[in-house]
């Protein structure tokens, strides 16, 4: 058991949240029980994903994408009502970290990602905001892109959309978890085979295409389950929490 303060005050620090500038609040977004005993993640704060956490026994829920993003009609009506009423009712508290939970050393979404897929972290590609999202590496052979892309399949689970455009064996990678694929044009510049994140748009076929690099969208989902699992993981051992991870699934 921990008290709900000390346990946002020890992941805004582990996290460094003030480095980052985001495009929604990173912390406690919806206020709920003060002692925290049962934790359980998910990458999405979605309604399916709540009514199995509360259905669990969850008094705190942590996930990658919670709520009140930029742009977003801030009034509290419809979907957001439903979901976040839900979580009032139960008196849980919801814990969101986005940008900071991609970016870190150990628990981020880019090096979970990196681990499973066998990737040697070896520096970071200049692009987009501060701190780090796009990290560059290093397979430990070269391998052709149709391997590469089987590889991806029995790691996530999911087949990933490969765009051919690089050179006939991978090696030197660069990715970034999400929706990072407009990072292509960086990753291309930064002389490696391959770029691998999330999504896709219409436009990242012919960046892929004409920059000469293999391009893979592994999913937003599937690239984005590890950090938060990571993360609960490591809270549960460190405040002695009844901690557990439910994946909602998602195509996308
Ligand atoms: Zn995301």
């Amino acid at each position: 058991m921990v008290q709900r303060s000390e346990l946002i005050a020890y992941l805004n620090d582990l996290l460094a949240v003030e480095h980052f500038s985001d495009y929604c609040p990173n912390g406690l977004q919806i206020e709920g029980c003060s002692e925290v005993q049962t934790l359980i993640a998910g990458v999405t704060a979605s309604q399916a994903f709540l009514e199995r956490a509360l259905a669990e026994g969850a008094d705190t829920v942590l996930v990658h994408h919670g709520y009140f993003w930029k742009g977003e009609n801030p009034s509290i009506v419809g979907m957001k009502a439903q979901r976040i009423g839900a979580l009032l009712r139960a008196n849980a508290n919801l814990l969101a970290y986005h940008l900071p939970l991609d970016a870190h050393p150990l628990y981020g979404n880019n090096r979970q990602l990196a681990d499973r897929l066998g990737i040697a972290i070896t520096g970071e590609v200049a692009a987009g905001p501060r701190p780090a999202l796009v990290l560059k590496g290093r397979l430990a052979q070269p391998v052709t892109a149709e391997a590469f892309a089987a590889h991806i399949e029995a790691v996530l689970g999911r087949s990933p959309m490969h765009i051919e455009g690089g050179p006939g064996k991978i090696q030197e990678v660069a990715w970034c978890t999400g929706a990072g694929q407009d990072f292509i044009d960086a990753a291309a510049a930064s002389g490696v085979d391959a770029y691998i994140s999330g999504e896709i748009s219409e436009r990242t076929t012919h960046s892929a295409r004409e920059q000469g690099i293999h391009y893979y969208a592994v999913g937003h989902h599937a690239s984005e389950r590890y950090g938060v699992q990571a993360l609960g993981e490591h809270l549960a051992e460190r405040f002695g929490l009844k901690y557990s991870f439910i994946d909602v699934d998602n195509p996308a």
